[in-house]
């Protein structure tokens, strides 16, 4: 356990010392039960199991998809034809706001010289759709929450809640004006380049409130900034008598309270009190709202395929004080926080002698699988490295299965709620009230042996082979993966570039970026995603590392074309010298993603189909990781490149004169 979970900080002992082997024997007992139950799990329609909801028109899956959330009261631009923006951002959530107050605070331009597009009908991406009982945010709230310094904002608690952290961009919209540049219920389907303007085509429509109506239109931006988050299709899976299901039924992340009673405020689930509940899925999602429907349920089933590994939480209020003395210390605090824990997170040696944050992912130094380290691992060290890992990662893997035994009463329920794969396989939970929530008579485990629900009826869900029926049904089954596919491909965007090229023909040829953001042949567009980019649970610094180095490169643009050229536009384009320089980089850290191998199936190994790769087919792929020497490293050579030219090496920078 780490030695404090408190704001304060504390010497991480378990780092710091080292850990505790486990003895041979039993570490081999435990490689083996992981083989046999990741081989329980493995199908061969890998991904093709489920229904991606951007890329189907079936009306029985699309009806899921409806907003739950527009009441038709926040503002919205009006999509017309031939409008003309300066920047069109896609996202309106952490990401595209960031985006946009960068360009604002750093880069020198007005709110009105953007337009920030989303399919939603208000800020906050993630926090805006999903609004379960029970979300919060399961990184600490004092590094996750974008903007804190600027805002002068102190969130109310250690890990903030989806409400609070939906308010936080609505603060950030309206601190920067930018509340009035957002084109709602919007959604983009194609871009392209067009040499004769320097700039971009963009086709797209807006839904009216209420009702059915579209507008669709055509409209010109000079950049194209592409914001959607990694995990913003919700997916849900395909099974026999898909539809008969007669009952109420919706996702987890388009939470239906007129069906539930109560609200995301006060999620008092008073019309639950006399139904049977089935919920599906028992991810990170699933782990936040089970305590509450088993609350106000009158039964609650939840369907089990793979149990979710769930450690402590140890949420607590903020205290004042505490937040004035030693949390927000000064000027760039903030930062320096989130660096810290990246580097716990990287498993940085010799670690830092303070560990700020001090809570159950500090304490994770497997995890670095994920998010890189510190040091390359050559293809003659992946054995060795390979082996570091799981001795790493077992003690906590047990302390986690020893957590179950001690939380939860029923020794056979127990045994099924042990997670049974390395840290590094499957998104962690952390959580005080989930595994007590199955001590409760009017909870079930049902647990499908890794076989997952076979299929619906009129009354309920097929299961274990036979029918459990349940009058509400809810899906908690995640998220289309989010680093496979080109950047426009994450948003349902077609992306034409120069001369017609197409950017996931580029992308189906292999990843290849500059500095994670943008792309040969695609001037003047931007991006924000996993590959390539330094990879951390808290998302938010990379975000802000994107949103600085941009704005950057934007204004470093503008001012040299501006001194010889005043009146052409500026177009920016990452050579291919660059982005290939970049990819080789990531390439040869790629060993480091080898303990990967042989994972139980997730969206992290797109459902195990990444082990049956060809030669060929890895080389592809392997660009595609993150940055390999972690979040820090790559925050340091960006900012390193920012620091030392204006001279914008690895970009070609043009001025181009338009009648
Ligand atoms: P996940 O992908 O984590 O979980 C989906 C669940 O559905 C899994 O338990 C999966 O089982 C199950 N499932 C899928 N198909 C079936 C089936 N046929 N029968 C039974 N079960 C099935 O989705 P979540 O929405 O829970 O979380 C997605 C991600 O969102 C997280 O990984 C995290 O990154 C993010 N998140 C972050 C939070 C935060 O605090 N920052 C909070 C919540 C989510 P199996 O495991 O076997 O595939």
């Amino acid at each position: 356990m780490p030695a404090d979970n408190g704001v304060n900080g504390g010497a991480n002992p378990q780092i710091s010392s080292g850990y505790e082997a486990i003895d041979p024997a039993t570490a081999s007992k435990t490689q083996k039960k992981y083989q046999e139950e990741r081989n329980k799990r493995l199908r061969p329609d890998g991904l093709t199991q489920y229904i991606n909801l951007g890329d189907t028109d079936d009306p029985s899956y699309m009806r899921f998809q409806k907003d739950p959330w527009d009441d038709g009261t926040t503002a919205s631009l009006t999509l017309k034809d031939n409008d003309h923006f300066k920047f069109l951002i896609l996202g309106a959530g952490i990401g595209g706001l960031l985006f946009a107050v960068r360009l604002i605070e750093d880069a020198g331009f007005q709110p009105e010289d953007i337009v920030i597009v989303d399919a939603a009908a208000g800020f906050g991406g993630a926090w805006y759709w999903n609004r379960y009982p029970g979300i919060m945010c399961d990184v600490e709230s004092y590094i996750y929450m974008p903007l804190l310094e600027e805002t002068g904002y102190m969130p109310k608690h250690k890990y903030a809640y989806g409400e609070e952290l939906r308010e936080q961009a609505n603060r950030i919209a309206w601190q920067w004006s930018l509340d009035g540049r957002a084109m709602f219920r919007t959604v983009i389907s194609q871009c392209t380049w067009d040499d004769s303007t320097a700039g971009w085509t963009v086709e797209m429509t807006q839904r009216a409130f209420a009702g059915d109506t579209t507008t669709t239109a055509s409209v010109r931006a000079d950049f194209i900034m592409l914001v959607p988050g990694l995990l913003n299709r919700p997916k849900l899976p395909k099974l026999p008598g898909w539809g008969k299901f007669q009952g109420p039924s919706f996702m987890a992340s388009r939470w239906d309270y007129k069906v539930t009673g109560g609200s995301q405020e006060a999620p008092e689930m008073s019309k639950l009190q006399d139904k049977r509940v089935g919920i599906i899925g028992t991810g990170a999602s699933a782990v936040q709202a089970v305590p509450h429907l088993a609350q106000w349920s009158q039964e609650l089933l939840v369907f089990q395929r793979t149990p979710a590994s769930v450690d402590v939480r140890a949420q607590k209020a903020t205290d004042e004080q505490e937040w004035k003395q030693n949390i927000s210390t000064g000027p760039g605090w903030q930062m320096a926080r989130s660096r810290n824990f990246a580097s716990f997170l990287a498993n940085t040696q010799p670690p830092e002698p303070v560990d700020l944050v001090s809570d159950s992912w500090t304490s994770f130094p497997s995890f670095s699988v994920l998010t890189g380290g510190a040091k390359t691992i050559g293809m003659d060290e992946i054995p060795d490295h390979v082996a570091n890992l799981y001795q790493l990662d077992m003690p906590r893997a047990e302390r986690i299965r020893a957590r179950v035994d001690e939380l939860v009463h029923d020794q056979e329920v127990a045994e099924k709620l042990k997670a049974w794969y390395p840290g590094w396989c499957k998104r962690p939970a952390f959580h005080d009230e989930y595994l007590q929530a199955f001590n409760r008579p009017n909870v079930k485990l049902v647990d499908t042996n890794g076989k997952g629900v076979k299929g619906l009826t009129e009354t309920g869900v097929i299961a274990n082979g036979r029918t459990y029926d349940v009058d509400v049904l809810i899906w908690s089954t995640g998220f289309e993966q989010g680093v496979l596919g080109s950047p426009g491909a994450r948003c349902g965007v077609k992306v034409i570039g120069r001369a017609g090229l197409d950017m996931e023909d580029k992308w189906s040829k292999g990843v290849a970026t500059f500095h994670a953001i943008c792309t040969n042949g695609f001037p003047n567009m931007f991006f924000a995603g996993a590959n390539q980019a330094g990879a951390s649970p808290n998302y938010t610094p990379t975000l802000e590392t994107f949103a600085r180095h941009i704005a950057k490169i934007i204004s470093a643009s503008t001012r040299r074309i501006g001194k010889t050229q005043p009146t052409a536009k500026v177009v920016i384009e990452a050579t291919q010298e660059a982005e290939q320089d970049w990819s080789r980089r990531v390439m040869v850290g790629a060993p480091t993603l080898a303990p990967m191998a042989g994972c139980t199936p997730s969206y992290y190994n797109a459902e195990g189909s990444l082990d049956n790769m060809s030669r060929e087919e890895q080389m592809l792929a392997a660009p595609a990781g993150p940055w390999p020497a972690g979040l820090n490293n790559f925050m340091d050579v960006l900012e390193e490149w920012r620091s030392r030219n204006d001279e914008l090496e690895g970009l070609h920078v043009s001025g181009v004169q338009v009648d």
